[in-house]
């Protein structure tokens, strides 16, 4: 297998890894100047065990059917990532036990020391054996979802590859592929359930384990939310709700009148009218490659550099194939200063999307390797996000290289800004979900349907025709990897991109100063707090009634003039 990744350790001897940490563990801290160098070593040390732990997850997603890659990701799992977190609990204690902390710059370390004290609060030993098991669930997930295809017209296609299908003028064909899709994914609800019973067991016990009354918390307290609470989440789904929700009902209603139907049905949420052809902004994943350089090298000639570089390092799996994990990722290598895109590319307009938000992460990998701690490397995903949707928007002025005809920029521009506005109350159904799944652990399969349902009536647009698909309709979280893999990560997307949408506008005012200041506050990685790193991006991290009120009224108007372009 060619490794575009390096392995400073033999995984195979953990013992190898255990003697790096044992000896920093014994290191005396007598000065300031030893407790920072340890700091760095410490540093140092996690990049190394971080890169390699991360090809091989890459390399187990690139090819989920092979035993091979599957047998070193669970080694990681069941061994080296025990061990690891072990070692950094114990590593966490040896400083938080210093009376040197003190002595450390508070302007630079303040962060540092907080976030390893939240941790020490979070860290029980009994979790890590509980944790091997949701890591075996989630694996299973995947395998589940991973196998999955269906016959399209005798052809048999993965359900990403189903994805083109759902825009097709042809009503006939967008209704055959839903219903492929919500079928398959019916024949495997009661593994997929199961696995969520267990899951929701297990995270209940790790808060428990922690004195937290819920895994909500446990996972607030673990993603380090320190500037805001479950209740702001509360606050802020009924401001979309308020806000989102009817413009959202507005812009379907007008689709609907488009395409000329009467009942507006699930399958036609993402259709093309008839006359139109879906867009279709590259032919294969070489023009995706080269246009996305060229755009990359008008921001900024390292953002480009980076791209090629990583194409050139074998560090881009774009193409959907059978055997490969679904969705798309972009996971760093802290050691090689590089990141690594996966994603599963159909030719569709998501795709090109997907690898501009994607390379959105690498930009900001990169923009943080100026950063000394590897702590501060690693950022909440309000910021990371606040990456990756940013470079989406500061991209759209030319994608005149994708569509060359006018009106397929349009619908392209118009269709990346209505995505924002479905996507909100969305989001915020993911996330309320989540807190209701973990708020009451002990409900049943059908209840936690039935709750999915609910929160889509109350926040989401009722302009769509579920009669007789209420069964599909309540099981949409199926296909929701994060409430699997990465509980509680929803949110941040949508706060992240109501940020985005602020930076747009400051670059539809100013785009040198727009350019500039996102590169200025997602340098800063994690060595600031949050509303922090968004005032230096010249934004606010504000989820108030008349912060997303003003957004709609800008994104409406942004909408009515592309029509007018
Ligand atoms: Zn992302």
């Amino acid at each position: 297998m060619f490794k575009y990744y390096m392995e400073t350790y033999d995984f195979q001897n953990p013992k190898e890894v255990e003697q790096a940490f044992v000896k920093l563990l014994n290191r005396p801290l007598d000065t300031v100047e030893q407790l920072e160098s340890w700091l760095k070593e410490q540093s140092d040390l996690k990049e190394a065990i971080d890169e390699a732990m991360s090809g091989h997850y890459i390399d187990f997603q690139c090819q989920s059917n092979s035993k091979e890659a599957k047998d070193i990701f669970e080694h990681d799992q069941n061994v080296i990532d025990p061990m690891y977190k072990k070692y950094l609990s114990l590593l966490n204690d040896k400083f938080l036990a210093s009376n040197l902390i003190g002595q450390l710059d508070p302007t630079f370390y303040q962060p540092l020391i907080k976030s390893k004290q939240n941790a020490k609060e979070l860290f029980r030993l009994e979790n890590i054996d509980l944790e091997i098991k949701e890591d075996a669930l989630t694996t299973k997930y995947f395998e589940h979802t991973g196998a999955l295809t269906v016959q399209m017209d005798g052809v048999e296609l993965t359900l990403s590859q189903l994805a083109p299908f759902m825009q097709d003028p042809n009503r006939e064909i967008r209704e055959k592929a839903s219903t492929l899709a919500a079928e398959a994914i019916m024949s495997i609800e009661p593994e997929l359930q199961k696995i969520m019973d267990d899951l929701i067991v297990i995270r209940d016990k790790k808060a428990k384990n922690a004195d937290l009354s819920n895994y909500r918390d446990y996972m607030f307290k673990e993603y380090e939310r320190f500037d805001y609470t479950p209740v702001d989440c509360k606050v802020l789904a009924q401001s979309i709700r308020k806000y989102v929700k009817p413009l959202k009902e507005k812009l379907q209603k007008e689709h609907q009148r488009e395409l000329g139907i009467d009942t507006y049905k699930p399958w036609d949420v993402l259709a093309v009218p008839t006359g139109q052809t879906p867009l279709q902004p590259f032919n294969d994943t070489n023009d995706l490659i080269s246009n996305s350089a060229t755009i990359f090298q008008n921001l900024d000639a390292r953002f480009s550099e980076l791209l090629k570089t990583m194409d050139q390092r074998g560090m881009l799996d774009l193409n959907s194939r059978k055997g490969k994990a679904p969705g798309g990722f972009c996971s760093s290598l802290p050691l090689s200063g590089l990141s690594f895109i996966f994603m599963n590319a159909s030719k569709t307009h998501d795709d090109m999307i997907t690898l501009l938000h994607e390379m959105g992460h690498c930009i900001h990998n990169d923009l943080m390797k100026k950063q000394p701690l590897s702590d501060y490397r690693e950022t909440p995903m309000e910021s990371a996000e606040l990456a990756s949707m940013s470079i989406e928007l500061l991209t759209m002025n030319q994608w005149n290289l994708f569509y060359n005809n006018e009106d397929d920029l349009k619908c392209a521009m118009k269709m990346q800004l209505k995505g924002i506005i479905q996507f909100l109350p969305q989001g915020m159904i993911i996330d309320q979900f989540q807190h209701w799944l973990y708020e009451n652990p002990t409900h049943t399969t059908s209840e936690r349907n039935q709750k999915y349902q609910e929160l889509m009536q109350e926040l989401d647009s009722n302009i769509v025709n579920w009669d007789g698909q209420e069964k599909w309709r309540q099981i949409t979280w199926l296909r929701v990897l994060h409430i699997f893999e990465v509980p509680f990560y929803y949110i941040e997307y949508v706060i992240a991109q109501l940020g985005a949408v602020q930076m747009y506008k400051q670059y539809r005012e100013n785009p040198d100063k727009a350019l500039e200041n996102y590169k200025k506050a997602l340098s800063l990685g994690s060595s600031k707090s949050l509303p922090e790193v968004y005032e230096a991006a010249g934004i606010r991290f504000d989820f108030s009634e008349e912060m997303i009120k003003e957004l709609m009224i800008f994104l409406e108007a942004e909408l009515s003039g592309i029509e007018s372009l």
